[in-house]
């Protein structure tokens, strides 16, 4: 029984990190879109794909950008332009139908004995409703959230999960739901900072997460499939969090560690591994999020 509680506890605990984190992205994603930096997030929240030219032999990026140059531009909306490995570029556009004229006039233009022209799939994003007061099913909260928000009546949404979580002090748990969401109404609802579901005004959060290893605290790999040692996130000790005995108030990031040893980098490790201002975690969200967009 031991073991299902202190699973359930760090799974509550999870939850919280979690919704703190979202908050938290959810507003610097916000900030970014609206000063018009991070346009491939801003684009991909809107649907619309990066154009990809990937030379099919390595060169250097600015040999493709000479060629893209014999190309006219002049009549073409574009948000951004970037260089990838191997000589390929990005091209963001303005809307669809920009990004379609100008994947028509690359398309005309480059030499397919040269370049590859493509357009990586968008992802749906996610949003994260929390507090709901009552347990439904996938199916009912996605009737209630259409029936109860009027803009979101044809909106193609789908239930992805469903979670319980009891927070400290409360006598009942509530539930929460990741919900797949069209890109034209993602930034609205998240906007509009909570929807309607039954008797409950539930808030909304940023749904894009990273998966984290609860064992070794590390990313994108589950504690099933982990083959390193157990990590304490106040110390970096081989026990778990909870069972930390180290009474000094000091903590240390064993990611930020990781990367400051293997990767040379600058960080400041002087925080818990769960720390939403952790700069490993901002890094791997940011890639996660970049993963959405192209
Ligand atoms: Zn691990
Ligand atoms: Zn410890
Ligand atoms: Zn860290």
């Amino acid at each position: 029984m031991d073991r299902v509680d202190s699973s359930t506890s760090e799974l509550c605990k999870q939850k919280q990190e979690i919704i703190s984190e979202v908050k938290k992205v959810t507003t610097i994603s916000q900030e970014k879109a609206q000063s018009g930096v991070g346009v491939s997030y801003a684009n991909a929240l809107k649907g619309i794909p990066p154009i990809i030219v990937r030379p099919k032999n390595k060169q250097a990026a600015e040999k493709t950008r000479v060629d893209l140059n014999k190309i006219d531009a002049s009549d073409m909306k574009i948000d951004r332009v970037s260089n990838k490995n191997n000589g390929a570029v990005v091209i963001n556009a303005n809307s669809v139908s920009d990004k379609d004229r100008i994947k028509s006039a690359l398309a005309d233009n480059l030499n397919k004995e040269v370049y590859d022209i493509t357009e990586p799939k968008v992802n749906t994003p996610k949003i994260l409703l929390a507090h709901i007061n009552a347990e439904y099913s996938e199916t009912e909260i996605i009737n209630k959230i259409k029936a109860q928000n009027s803009y979101l009546n044809d909106a193609s949404l789908k239930c992805v999960k469903i979670f319980k979580s009891r927070r400290s002090g409360e006598a009942f748990p509530s539930f929460s739901a990741i919900i797949e969401i069209e890109h034209k109404f993602f930034l609205q609802v998240l906007e509009s900072k909570r929807l309607s579901i039954g008797w409950d005004r539930c808030p909304v959060y940023d749904g894009q997460t990273v998966r984290r290893c609860y064992k070794c605290l590390g990313f994108n790999h589950s504690s099933n499939s982990c083959n390193k040692k157990l990590r304490c996130s106040k110390c970096m000790g081989e026990h778990k969090s909870e069972s930390c005995t180290d009474s000094s108030q000091k903590e240390v990031c064993g990611n930020c560690c990781d990367a400051v040893k293997e990767l040379g980098l600058n960080l400041d490790v002087a925080h818990n591994a769960f720390s939403r201002e952790c700069p490993v975690y901002i890094r791997k969200l940011k890639l996660e999020k970049q993963r959405v967009g192209c």
